[in-house]
């Protein structure tokens, strides 16, 4: 689905990222784990289309994404500070997400009314933002990102902002989520315990370069 190779991005003298080959297969979640400065927001925003790398390629479903701009790569955004719109209610939100495809009122709303179901957050929908809390806000995003059925859905330190419980909460639902409706996800974060209840694979990046990969267990035996 996601093939990154050979991607070097620089800044100045330093590589934020150094020759990195990374791929994440269909249905599959990789979680990238990392500390502060290890390059993972660059390889999303790479990944994304908001930024080119210097060198090497990204391929999506085995095409090379030169020249794709950022709206073209089918891809599902769900970032740290998830960035609602909060002048329109929940609703809006996720029918932001639905804009691109052209679908008439009624299949919007019911849409809409299907994934905050799907996020846990049934009849949600004229809830005005500032009167959610931080994890159901985190579900708004989440559904917003899922609505274009993106072929990848990347995370971006998903749950970084909520209190612990809530969060190892959060981070079975969205394995079990992502498993059901078959999503390929390649998310980063700097928790290991995140990266390791959330992902098929954990790639380890350190100063721009991945220093070990694996399942959560084969990682976890070798730290
Ligand atoms: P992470 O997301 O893991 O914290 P980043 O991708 O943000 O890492 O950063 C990787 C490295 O690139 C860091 O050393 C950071 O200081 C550097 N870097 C990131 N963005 C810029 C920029 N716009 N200009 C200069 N250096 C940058
Ligand atoms: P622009 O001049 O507007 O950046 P480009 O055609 O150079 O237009 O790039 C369009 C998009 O493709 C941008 O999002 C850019 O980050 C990305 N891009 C450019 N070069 C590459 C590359 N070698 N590999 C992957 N993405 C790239």
């Amino acid at each position: 689905m996601l093939r990154l190779e050979d991607v070097t991005v620089r800044y100045g003298a330093r590589a934020a990222l150094d020759a990195v080959d990374l791929s994440v297969a269909e249905h599959e979640t990789v979680c990238v784990l990392g500390p502060s400065g290890s390059g993972k927001s660059t390889l999303l925003r790479v990944v994304a289309g908001l930024q080119a790398p210097d060198a090497g390629r990204v391929l999506l479903s085995g095409r090379d994404q030169r020249g794709v701009p950022a709206h073209k790569r089918g891809l599902g955004l769900m970032f740290q500070d998830h960035q609602l719109f909060p002048q329109r209610d929940a609703g809006g939100n996720v029918a932001f997400g639905l804009q691109m495809r052209r679908l008439g009122r009624d299949r919007v709303e019911h849409r809409v009314t299907e994934l905050l179901d799907l996020v846990g957050l049934p009849g949600a929908a004229r809830r005005a933002i500032p009167s959610l809390s931080g994890g159901e806000q985190q579900r708004v995003a989440l559904a917003r990102a899922l609505a274009p059925e993106p072929k990848l859905l990347m995370l971006d330190e998903p749950l970084g902002q909520l209190d612990r419980g809530l969060r190892e909460r959060l981070v079975v639902e969205l394995r079990l989520l992502f498993r059901r409706l078959g999503t390929t996800v390649l998310a980063v974060t700097h928790d290991q315990g995140e990266a390791f209840a959330l992902a098929d694979r954990v790639v380890v990046m350190r100063e721009g370069r991945i220093a070990q990969a694996g399942t959560p267990l084969e990682v976890w035996q070798r730290p």
